[in-house]
């Protein structure tokens, strides 16, 4: 256990770095990341690399490649978080609760976010149901609490709907639709909150850092997470700002990256995790904020939708929530085991916003946000293993959203606040050697969280089937109203995603015609790029991994026609039209405009899109998202 509470010399250095600041300059509001006092002792150790840290004097670009192999300062913490979101969040505040409890003041939990503030990579609906919340921060709500959350609007009615092409037809909802004693919030602006209370309590919050390696000690455990570099070209040489990576040990790694997590894909891999479950399948939200005009808002109303436009042989559906003040947030859902190559999630959600159940309440309202994710949609059966020498998977990146409810923060949360307490056990029982954290994954699998996805584990495989979304729902309303989970059976998903897209060539394949935006409702995608805040250093390399560019479109483009064009809903791919070369266009990846989403990594059928994270502090700046 770390001895004494440290404040990090080493991460105070690197955010008045020159490769940070130039980085983060971009973003007006940025503060940084550290409000401490200057520390007075210093815990890493040093090592050959230090005398590189320095500032350079020189501003021509550095040709020492050997700058990139030199070893990392190190800092050795209890716990190291990677993601702050919900999940690792309530993980770390929960920890700090505890040690707090026991006078341990010097239990030192350090919780990494790649966004450049806290918040700010986070997209959601978002109706929150709040028992994770409760049990976690007792008075979050509290009118007697000054520091209360107060962007919570309460849900008042609820309203399922299928669409037609002109038409809203009123439908039952599932039970695990009603949302009574739910509220709705923008999910960045509670993780603002949230990593406030995390700091109250003493966790160590560093937005503005990636973590980009894992690291593994001699027994083969996970010994803690290293950032990238900073200050490295695009021809992957160190620049005058080159600022070498910074590795964080600890005896317990959580994992809580979210939705296809870059560094638990790896983890996945190395310990097996998948085992014993199915392919995690997914789905791609895209989200807008409007403001609208008070006569079209009726606060604390909750829609949902399924049918058009999403063809009968896509698994999707829409939300729209009135919260705040005239402020609704809407969005579309995209199952992404979508067969047709030529569906373009982006332009389905545009046209989407065109049906009067939409433009009734847009009408001359505006569009204030932007913004795109996967969310997991496996469910109970695409449940790796949790835990691992040295760690533990928490929220999202695990996979514990509820599908039919369109809801995993509480789960999320709930999933780091169990890891917590099984980590404080841990450590605190057994002072050395590396972790095993198997109560965590025992208390699991008595945990609400397990029985809540094992209820609804049918529903979205179900959608599976030859009368596709129709025979979806049917077979859904069987098991939300009367078998309830409770059946020997347990359906597959037949396919991972990136091997659900049918060849353009494939006689079921239709080509897709989508209207024009027309700059009211709907909008052509880099302007709404533009609304995400999104930036990326352009001279540095591209964190979309494609070993070989040609390569990928020689083999991808003739098969799927520009597949990745479309599924990307911020346009980072394109196939430019190009003379020569047979093949007549060349493959370009715009990587400054990418929005973190990991469809891309998720969908490409050769599964040679490898997704990294770029420099800290990068991506969407979202806002009210
Ligand atoms: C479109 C959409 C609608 C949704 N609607 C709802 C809803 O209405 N209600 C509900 O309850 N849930 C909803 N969800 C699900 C909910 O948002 C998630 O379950 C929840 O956010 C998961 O929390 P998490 O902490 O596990 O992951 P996330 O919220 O994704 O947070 C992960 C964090 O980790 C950071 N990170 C990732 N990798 C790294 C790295 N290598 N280094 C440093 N930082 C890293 C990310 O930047 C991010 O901040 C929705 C999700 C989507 C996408
Ligand atoms: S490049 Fe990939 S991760 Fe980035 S926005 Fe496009 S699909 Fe999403």
């Amino acid at each position: 256990m770390a001895a004494t509470r440290r404040a990090p010399l080493v991460l105070f250095r690197r955010i008045n770095s020159p490769a940070f600041l130039s980085n983060s300059s971009r973003y007006s509001s940025l503060r940084l990341p550290l409000q401490r006092p200057t520390p007075t002792t210093t815990t890493f150790k040093t090592s050959k690399s230090h005398q590189y840290l320095r500032p350079f004097s020189s501003t021509s670009r550095l040709q020492n490649e050997s700058l990139l192999h030199a070893e990392r300062e190190s800092d050795q913490v209890d716990v190291v978080i990677v993601g702050g979101g919900p999940a690792g969040l309530s993980a770390a505040i929960r920890l700090k609760q505890l040690a707090n409890a026991s006078n341990n003041a010097d239990f030192r939990v350090l919780l990494l976010e790649k966004a450049g503030d806290m918040g700010a990579h986070i997209l959601s609906g978002a109706v929150v149901e709040p028992s994770a919340l409760n049990e976690l921060l007792p008075d979050w709500n509290s009118p007697d609490n000054p520091a209360r959350f107060e962007g919570v609007t309460a849900v008042t009615s609820d309203r399922m709907r299928f669409l037609t092409k002109k038409r809203a037809i009123p439908i039952p909802g599932p039970p695990q639709m009603k949302n009574h004693g739910n509220f709705i919030v923008s999910l960045n602006e509670m993780v603002k909150w949230l990593a406030e209370r995390a700091e109250e309590v003493g966790v160590e919050v560093y937005p503005g850092f990636a973590a980009s390696e894992v690291l593994y000690g001699p027994d083969g455990g996970v010994m803690g997470v290293a950032t990238n570099d900073l200050g490295v070209g695009r021809d992957g040489k160190p620049k005058a700002s080159f600022e070498r990576g910074m590795e964080f040990h600890a005896r317990c790694t959580l994992f809580a990256e979210g939705c296809h997590g870059s560094l638990t894909k790896n983890v996945i891999k190395k310990f097996d995790l998948r085992r014993d479950s199915q392919p995690q399948t997914y789905g791609l939200g895209l989200k807008e904020v409007w403001e609208i005009k008070p006569e079209n808002f009726v606060k604390g109303q909750v829609s949902h939708t399924i049918g058009w436009p999403l063809p009968n042989n896509t698994y999707g559906g829409s939300w729209m929530y009135h919260f705040g003040e005239n402020k609704v947030s809407l969005g579309l859902v995209v199952g992404l085991d979508y067969p047709n190559p030529y569906l373009s999630p982006y332009s389905e959600f545009q046209r989407m916003k065109h049906h009067p159940f939409f433009s009734s309440v847009l009408a001359d309202g505006k569009c204030i946000s932007y913004g795109a994710r996967a969310l997991n949609e496996g469910g109970f059966q695409s449940i790796p293993k949790v835990s691992f020498p040295g760690g533990a998977l928490i929220g999202d990146t695990a996979g514990f959203l509820n599908v039919p409810k369109i809801k995993g923060t509480h789960t999320s949360m709930k999933s780091g606040m169990l890891a917590a307490d099984a980590t404080y056990t841990a450590l605190t029982e057994k002072t050395s050697g590396t972790v095993m954290l198997y109560a965590y994954e025992d208390a699991l699998r008595t945990s609400t969280i397990w029985k809540e996805l094992k209820q609804v584990r049918n529903m979205r495989p179900s959608f599976h089937n030859p009368l596709g979304l129709i025979g979806g729902v049917l077979y859904s309303g069987l098991e939300a109203y009367i078998l309830k989970g409770h059946v020997p059976w347990t359906l597959k998903h037949p396919t991972p995603d990136h091997a659900a897209t049918l060849p353009a060539s494939h006689p079921s394949v239709r080509k897709i015609s989508y209207p024009k935006p027309d700059g009211v409702l709907s909008f052509d995608i880099l302007t709404s790029v533009s609304r995400t805040g999104t930036n990326h250093e352009e001279d540095q390399p591209v964190h979309l991994r494609v070993k070989d560019w040609q390569a990928h479109a020689r083999r991808e483009f003739p098969r799927f026609d520009g597949l990745e064009s479309r599924f990307c809903p911020a346009g980072v791919y394109e196939y430019v039209e190009e003379d020569g070369g047979g093949l007549g266009v060349r493959f370009q990846i715009n990587a400054q405009n990418c929005i973190h989403c990991k469809t891309c990594d998720i969908k490409a059928p050769s599964q040679d899109i490898e997704w990294s994270t770029p420099q800290g502090g990068e991506g969407p700046k979202y806002y009210l998202t």
